[in-house]
């Protein structure tokens, strides 16, 4: 579960979140769409704590992101740990080019040891296969395609085994025709009951996989319901003019 309460957020005096209060729950895929510059890629940076809120609280899995259980600020350790919750996936993949597919998605776990070094590969095999991408283990993000490069990235953010997963527009920065198996891979998660937050134009996906859609106008919730009803307009004449734009 995802809590976002209250929260505020402003860059040079400019107010990009201004008041946001949503939640995820277990379970639960959410498409947050709106307007460029109303606030979407700072709402899903604030979840994971990329960025601070002024104001407010997010609260995964019960814990308040950024405090420790007494409401003292939380050490960078267990900041880290808060963090290590919330997987991510960018626009841009944000993989690492001199490191393979595999290692891409060994990495992080690796690192911090997250279990034993075979039970850690296992489970990347695991993730890559899932993806649709076993055989390619042993090449290079240069090596594949924008839309298999996404699926590395969304295998690396499985790989922690988190219990939220944050997407910034994950196929807006793909060929069109690529765009179907990042979706096929994001409706697989959707159906397991993966917990899921993602920033998104892309009409399929709130259409068809998205329980719950959220609009965002100058960084406050403009509209929020179940897909239909936001796709229709929800009487509000800027969505219906957003939706009009996009497909
Ligand atoms: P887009 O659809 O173009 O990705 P968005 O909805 O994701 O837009 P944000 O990137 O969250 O919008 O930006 C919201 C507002 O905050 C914008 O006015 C933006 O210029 C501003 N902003 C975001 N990040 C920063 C930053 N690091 N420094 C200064 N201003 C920022
Ligand atoms: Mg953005």
């Amino acid at each position: 579960v995802v809590r976002v309460r209250g929260v505020r957020r402003s860059f040079n005096g400019r107010v990009a979140l201004d008041g946001i209060d949503l939640t995820v729950h277990q379970g639960e895929v959410v498409a947050v769409v709106g307007p460029s510059g109303s606030g979407k890629s700072t709402l899903a940076r604030v979840v994971n704590h990329l960025e601070q809120p002024d104001a407010g609280t997010v609260e995964v899995g019960g814990r308040v992101i950024g405090r420790r259980p007494d409401g003292r600020p939380a050490s960078g350790r267990e900041l880290a740990a808060q963090r290590r919750d919330v997987g991510m996936v960018f626009q841009h993949f944000n993989l690492f080019p001199h490191l393979t597919v595999l290692d891409n998605v060994l990495l992080a776990p690796s690192y911090l040891r997250i279990g034993a070094p075979e039970e850690i590969r296992a489970r990347a095999a695991e993730l890559l296969t899932k993806v649709g991408l076993a055989e390619h283990w042993q090449r290079y993000p240069h090596e594949l395609s924008g839309g298999q490069q996404q699926r590395v990235a969304i295998a690396r953010a499985l790989a922690m085994d988190p219990s939220v997963l944050l997407f910034d527009e994950p196929t807006s920065a793909l060929d069109p025709e690529l765009v179907g198996e990042v979706l096929s891979v994001m409706s697989d998660l959707a159906q397991e009951g993966r917990t899921m937050l993602v920033v998104t134009h892309e009409l399929r996906f709130v259409r068809d996989i998205a329980d719950w859609v959220v609009f965002l106008d100058n960084g406050r919730v403009l509209r929020q319901g179940n897909p239909s009803e936001i796709l229709r307009g929800a009487g509000d004449e800027r969505i219906e003019r957003f939706f009009a734009s996009v497909s």
